[in-house]
């Protein structure tokens, strides 16, 4: 399949019309930004890696009956997915405090939940992602009530495959992460990427020391160094090396 005039680019992709109206191209490039934007940097070889992990897991969520917008890779930068119309929000799934969660909250990064969260934010960058609840997406029209229990339903089931399969495979602790859902044909299908740009990735029983080792953009966010070997090593575990 080929690109055809470019429809839009993002912070970290670009996504490219094909002769089929029901698929685009997403192309990965290695800019990174970080807090809305106001940090932004290179991780060289990032697009590669965020391209080939998310398929990756894409398929592997597939297996598990979870639809995704995933089509075929074409090359290390290029992916063909569904063109789907992006529902506005982002929802995080969270196992143990970390980041905004500790802030917001009080609680040491770290602590681990009796049992996951969910939480939605509205995609809007002039706004900064604000945090809102069901209600809120709904008086907003951002999606329906049956698309909201069906997203719930469905972040929940990845994070119980993703969360099994990172700690089995990659000896590696998913400690949260952010989706984005489409809907396709009248379906809602998970969208965007799964990669260390999404997720936090902690070193297997590290996250319950004070000094857990980040294989994610954390590395990159609170210039931790080793950003790129942060990003190869999850990588190579993935591949399986
Ligand atoms: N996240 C993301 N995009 C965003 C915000 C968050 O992919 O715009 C991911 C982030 O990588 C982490 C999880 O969602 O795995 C929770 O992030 P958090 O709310 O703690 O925000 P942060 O501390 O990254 O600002």
């Amino acid at each position: 399949m080929e690109k055809k005039e470019q429809l839009y680019e993002g912070k970290a992709k670009k996504v490219f019309a094909t002769e089929n109206p029901d698929y685009v191209i997403v192309s990965y490039k290695d800019d990174a930004t970080a807090f809305n934007g106001l940090k932004k940097g290179t991780i060289a070889g990032k697009g590669v890696i965020n391209n080939k992990m998310s398929n990756l897991l894409m398929q592997m969520l597939e297996k598990k009956g979870i639809k995704t917008h995933f089509v075929e890779e074409i090359d290390d930068r290029n992916t063909v997915v569904k063109k789907v119309e992006i529902v506005p929000l982002e929802v995080i799934i969270r196992n143990v405090a970390a980041g905004s969660f500790s802030k917001r909250y009080g609680v040491p990064e770290g602590t681990l939940f009796m049992s996951p969260t969910i939480e939605f934010s509205y995609k809007n960058d002039d706004l900064g992602d604000p945090l809102i609840n069901d209600y809120h997406a709904l008086a907003l029209k951002l999606a329906t009530v049956e698309e909201i229990e069906t997203i719930k339903k469905m972040a929940f089931t990845v994070n119980e495959e993703m969360k099994s399969f990172f700690k089995e495979h990659l000896n590696v602790d998913l400690i949260d992460f952010k989706l984005e859902f489409g809907r396709f044909k009248g379906e809602i299908v998970l969208a965007d990427e799964i990669s260390p740009d999404t997720c936090r990735f902690w070193e297997a029983g590290s996250w319950d020391t004070t000094k857990h080792v980040s294989l994610d953009k954390d590395r990159f966010r609170r210039d931790l160094g080793g950003v790129e070997d942060a990003y190869q090593e999850i990588f190579k575990r993935l591949k399986g090396e």
